[in-house]
Parts: C-alpha cells; structure tokens; sequence
C-alpha cells in the first residue's frame, strides 16, 4: 500500500496571488497545515502549456459556463443581454479562452505539495472555484471577492490566487505535466516523519 503521508497534489500560484503578493502566504498556509513543499519553482508559462493543462472535454466546458449560469440565475443577470447566449458550453468556451489570457498575463508559481490527503486538504484550505462564495479562513475567502457575473463582464477569467488538482489522477498528470517524471524532492519533516 502507498504511504498515505506522501499522497501528492499540485498547486498553481496564479497571476492575481503573485501580483497580490500571496506567494508567501499560500506556502504558509500549506506548511502550517504539516504538508510538506517537495518542489517549487516560478516561471512564465506558454499559452500551449496552459491550454494542454486545462481539461477540453465537453463536461468540464459546461461545468465552468455553468458557474456563470447559476451565478447570473441568483443574481438576476440575463445571460443573453450579457453574453449573446444562455448556452453552457458557448459560455464555458468563451471563459477557457479567456481564462488562457489570464493566466499568461504574469509569471505563475508552480508547486508540488506532499502530506496526509494532501489533494483534498490543499483543495479545503484553497476554498471553493468562486472566491465570492469562500468561506472566511479559506485562501480564497480571505484574498479575493471575485465573481463570474463581475469577471465575464470584464470579458475574463474569474481571479482566485490559485489552482490546485481535483483528483489524485488529475494531480498525477498535472505534476508530470509541469515538472516531469521524476519531480519532487525527499526529505524529512520534523515532527511528522520523524
Ligand atoms: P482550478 O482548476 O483553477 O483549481 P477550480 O477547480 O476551483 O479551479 P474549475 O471549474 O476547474 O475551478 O475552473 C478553472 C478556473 O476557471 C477557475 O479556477 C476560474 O479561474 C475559472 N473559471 C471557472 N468558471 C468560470 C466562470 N464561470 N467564469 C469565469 N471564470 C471561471
Ligand atoms: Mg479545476
């Protein structure tokens, strides 16, 4: 059986958390918790590898203009009036493509985190998709205000300081995505492994 202390996730600083100046405090956070950081970098992606890293497939797609929708339905927006449809997948296409221009708008930081269900964990301290709807504690709930009805129309992505694996398959693609093979490093924290 895999060692359950060393389950991986990864972790995505976004544009608006390294001009916010979050890049600290998202590591702290993820380090108070007694996760542990096994690699780290920043760099300035490509528009390829951001679109290869984003899922393409049609339920995701209606999934995200899905938030726009639910977001316009509580809010009293008409999605036509605001953006010619009422189509989740025409919306969800409208909003990957936007979310591309974000997130190559700044250099991004890239991390793999290791620990105790760290997907799940690193997903509850990250909070949920829109920082709106956070709950205070969370980083996104403590950062940002940010909302699809406010982003979509300022014709962009929704900014909510960071990205991290759904699934620990999707955080097995993601780390091989970003880093490669064999990325991480191994070393012992006090306290939890020793
Ligand atoms: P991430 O995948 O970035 O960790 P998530 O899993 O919480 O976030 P997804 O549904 O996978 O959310 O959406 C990916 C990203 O696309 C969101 O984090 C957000 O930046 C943006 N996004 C999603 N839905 C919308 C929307 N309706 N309008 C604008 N931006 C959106
Ligand atoms: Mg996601």
């Amino acid at each position: 059986m895999a060692n359950l202390k060393q389950e991986r996730t990864f972790v995505l600083i976004k544009p608006d958390g390294v001009k916010k100046g979050l890049i600290g405090e998202v590591i702290k956070r993820f380090e108070q918790r007694d996760l542990k950081i096994v690699a780290l970098e920043m760099f300035e992606p490509s528009r390829d590898m951001i679109d290869n890293h984003y899922p393409k497939y049609d339920a995701w797609i209606e999934r995200v203009g899905g938030k726009t929708l639910s977001t316009y339905a509580k809010y009293g927006v008409d999605p036509i009036e605001a953006l010619g449809t009422d189509d989740a997948h025409k919306i969800g296409t409208m909003v990957r493509g936007w979310l591309l221009d974000f997130m190559t708008s700044a250099p991004l930081v890239r991390m793999v985190v290791e620990g105790a269900h760290a997907v799940d964990v690193v997903r509850k301290i990250a909070g949920p998709t829109l920082p709106y709807a956070a709950e205070v504690g969370t980083i996104r709930g403590d950062f940002s205000i940010d909302s699809p009805a406010i982003a979509n129309s300022e014709k962009r992505a929704v900014a909510n300081i960071l990205h991290a694996s759904e699934t620990p398959q999707e955080a097995e693609h993601e780390i091989k995505h970003w880093f490669g093979a064999n990325a991480g490093f191994s070393y012992k924290r006090f306290g939890i492994d020793e």
